[in-house]
């Protein structure tokens, strides 16, 4: 009899944003498989776990993630309660599809706990409201990264058309991502704010314009880091942070 498996939403770091539902698994697990995203803090709940560093960054090559899946097989056959522990929501931009599909595949039993995303946690350090009367009634999660054959610029219409829009692993590319939205027609005036360990207590964040964007390509930020981008974060620019504080990372 194969045991079951957990994919649960860490959240962003903190280990007071995980669920309850979550964190009362992590107490249960025999096995749990962590990414990288994942705070030390958080596998204080599961000390009684068999604890796997599966070192995954999300520019992960492909045949890493076919051994993260075996691994979970393996697992699940071995154990009763396998956590597959992911940060932020595990269904945004985690592979989570991959890992589900080989779970299918091997005919083991799954759930999944959600978690608080990115986005969320960067909107409630930052106190800007995602949505706003008026200004923004639509969201959308996307990445500027795409996978091998597909079409490297296809986010960026559907980026320029959102009213707010929330860029996942695009920061480091600063400067590719901020020339296809400038030629995908977003205005250099636009608003964005850049924000560094969503969700910590190191949080950062530094609005700017998108004219300004290409030189957060330089800065050498210590933790993973969202890019939100609409006119709900236009006062955030009136506050005038020096754009420089990023250097100091
Ligand atoms: N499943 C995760 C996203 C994984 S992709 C989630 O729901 O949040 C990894 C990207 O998420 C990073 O490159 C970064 O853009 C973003 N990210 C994850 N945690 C973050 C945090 N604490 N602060 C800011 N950005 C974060």
């Amino acid at each position: 009899m194969a045991g079951k498996v957990y994919l649960i939403g860490a959240g962003p770091g903190a280990a007071d944003l995980i669920t309850v539902r979550g964190m009362r698994l992590l107490q249960q697990a025999d096995v749990v498989l962590f990414d990288a995203l994942v705070q030390p803090e958080m596998l204080g709940y599961c000390t009684q776990a068999e604890r796997v560093d599966v070192g995954k960054r999300c520019n992960l090559a492909s045949t890493q993630q076919r051994f993260i899946n075996k691994m979970l097989v393996d697992a699940a056959n071995k154990h009763a309660l396998v956590v597959r522990l992911k940060g932020g929501d595990p269904m945004l931009f985690g592979r989570a599809q991959e890992e589900l599909n080989a779970l299918d595949e091997a005919g083991i039993e799954y759930e999944i706990v959600p978690g608080v995303t990115a986005a969320l946690a960067a909107s409630a350090g930052a106190g800007v409201s995602l949505t706003s009367r008026g200004v923004a009634r639509n969201v959308l999660f996307a990445t500027a990264r795409v996978g091998q054959g597909e079409d490297p610029t296809d986010w960026v219409r559907p980026v320029v058309a959102a009213d707010t829009a929330v860029l996942y692993m695009g920061v480091k590319q600063a400067a590719e991502v901020a020339a296809a939205l400038l030629a995908g027609g977003m205005p250099a005036s636009t608003p964005l704010l850049i924000v560094e360990n969503a969700g910590l207590p190191n949080a950062r964040e530094w609005p700017l314009t998108l004219a300004d964007l290409p030189v957060a390509a330089n800065w050498q930020l210590a933790g993973p880091a969202i890019l939100m981008i609409g006119e709900v974060y236009r006062a955030k620019l009136a506050l005038d942070k020096p754009i420089a504080m990023g250097r100091q990372a």
